[in-house]
């Protein structure tokens, strides 16, 4: 049986929009929260809004958002009795929740077994196919010779995808369509992943043409109780990289979204998870088929769309479930409220994509009924260059996804960014785009059609 470990104050190993978020659940809770930040980022919200604040070291992420004894000697100094990850940084770090505990500080998440075992794509897949959850057969490269995997590729048929087991936010990732550059390609690809992240153990697994990326939100405490809040559609991608979310997935049937949704929760009862986490699936339109792509231990960008249909704070009930506590709600007590659209907006050149720092002269965040805003910028804040570019979350509810479009447009149309480049109106052509209005698109809609 759990212990049960009320925390008074938190340390959030975070910055940006996350960190602000984070603070917002412990206020509510009672409990003091204590920023860390690098030298760069002294002038932050969330430096300015915590309790107490700790440098922890120079601007590159390595030096101090991802310095492990930097911030486990800020969680030491200021009496902090939990660590909360946030999202990327360290978020997904066995090793780092492992120090945490050794130190007797509470890692806000899964435990350490659940971060080992789910945050490998190859691991992974494994378990889901062992729990009965549908996964695409992979090809594990590691043992086989180049003939070999040219045979299995060839029983697959292209187009194929390999992937770094490790690989993350998009990364690590190449779709080959052609024999000729499969083995140049597996020979870039391991180096590039030894290179990002420290391990270059690949596999290759079908490419779906036209999927819907579908994702189930799971709340799970320490006492075997596991609840699912429903699915989000994050199919308006790039390169990889989700930039609209929502809720519910308009392609769905209520039978589908019963077996996705139950699926997920399957797959977390079977690995004991205890916290909130992400069931990612790749959702094949044509044969109505859904395959189990990878699980991510943390709580995720898109969670408000999430927060803002069933009205539950799901990082509140991170940090309840990690003090110990047992869930009170039911899956019976989740119920869904509307339609809901979240978009990223990040500041990034238009024309190359690409992410664009600069001073923020002037900012004007929408509002009105059924909005919401997660942020961290203001006027007169200049976006760094050495971390994410995503500086504002926008997130529309109306009664049902017509209305929540008509709401989006005029929420964008109401936000204003001057003096750096954003993907404000990347998002309103999409809003306006007749394929993403009648629901009909894919992961490559962005690609294809914009
Ligand atoms: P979500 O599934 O919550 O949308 P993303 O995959 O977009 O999450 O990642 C969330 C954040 O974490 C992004 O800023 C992304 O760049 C970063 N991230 C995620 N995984 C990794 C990783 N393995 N290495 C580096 N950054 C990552
Ligand atoms: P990450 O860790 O970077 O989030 P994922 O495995 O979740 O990696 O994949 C990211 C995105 O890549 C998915 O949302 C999907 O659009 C695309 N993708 C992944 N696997 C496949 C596949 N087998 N076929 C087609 N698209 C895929
Ligand atoms: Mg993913």
């Amino acid at each position: 049986m759990a212990e049960i470990k009320n925390f008074k104050k938190v340390l959030i190993a975070n910055r940006g929009e996350i960190a602000v978020r984070v603070q917002r659940s412990c206020r509510e809770l009672g409990i003091d929260t204590v920023a860390v930040h690098s030298d760069a980022d002294s002038g932050s919200l969330h430096v300015k809004v915590a309790d107490e604040s700790v440098c922890i070291g120079p601007a590159k992420p390595k030096l101090s958002y991802l310095n492990i004894p930097s911030i486990l000697s800020a969680a030491e100094i200021t009496g902090a009795d939990a660590v909360h990850p946030g999202y990327g940084f360290l978020s997904e770090n066995d090793e780092f929740a492992r120090m945490c505990h050794n130190w007797n500080i509470t890692f806000i998440g899964p435990s350490v077994d659940c971060l080992e075992k789910m945050g490998d794509k190859i691991e992974s897949k494994k378990i889901a196919k062992q729990a009965g959850v549908p996964t695409l057969e992979p090809i594990y490269i590691s043992q086989l010779n180049n003939d070999e995997i040219k045979a299995q590729v060839k029983k697959l048929g292209y187009p194929i995808l390999i992937k770094a087991s490790a690989g993350g936010g998009g990364r690590g990732m190449r779709r080959i369509d052609r024999d000729e550059d499969l083995l140049t390609a597996i020979m870039t690809l391991q180096e590039e992943a030894k290179a990002a992240f420290g391990d270059g153990t690949l596999f290759i697994e079908k490419y779906i043409t036209e999927p819907r990326h579908i994702e189930v939100q799971i709340l799970a405490d320490k006492h075997g109780n596991v609840i699912h809040l429903g699915e989000r559609d994050c199919s308006i991608q790039r390169r990889f990289q989700k930039i609209i979310e929502e809720s519910p997935s308009p392609v769905l049937s209520e039978e589908t979204r019963e077996d996705i949704c139950n699926a997920a929760v399957r797959l977390a009862k079977f690995v004991n998870y205890d916290s909130v986490g992400t069931v990612e699936f790749l959702y094949d339109q044509e044969q109505k088929k859904f395959y189990f792509m990878e699980m991510n231990t943390r709580i995720q960008v898109e969670h408000p769309v999430t927060e803002q249909r069933t009205g539950v704070d799901l990082i509140s009930e991170q940090i309840r479930v990690a003090q110990g506590h047992k869930l009170t709600l039911k899956q019976s007590d989740i119920k869904f409220d509307g339609h809901v659209i979240e978009f990223r907006i990040c500041a990034e050149d238009p024309e190359t994509q690409l992410p664009c720092a600069g001073t923020i002269s002037h900012y004007h965040r929408p509002a009105g009924l059924g909005i919401r805003v997660d942020d961290f910028i203001y006027s007169g804040y200049t976006v760094l260059p050495y971390y994410d570019s995503m500086i504002s979350k926008i997130i529309v509810k109306a009664p049902n996804r017509d209305q929540a479009l008509i709401r989006s447009c005029r929420a964008l149309g109401e936000t204003v960014v001057s003096g750096i480049k954003t993907n404000l109106t990347l998002h309103t052509k999409i809003l306006n785009h007749p394929d993403f209005k009648s629901n009909n698109f894919s992961t490559s809609f962005l690609s294809k059609k914009i």
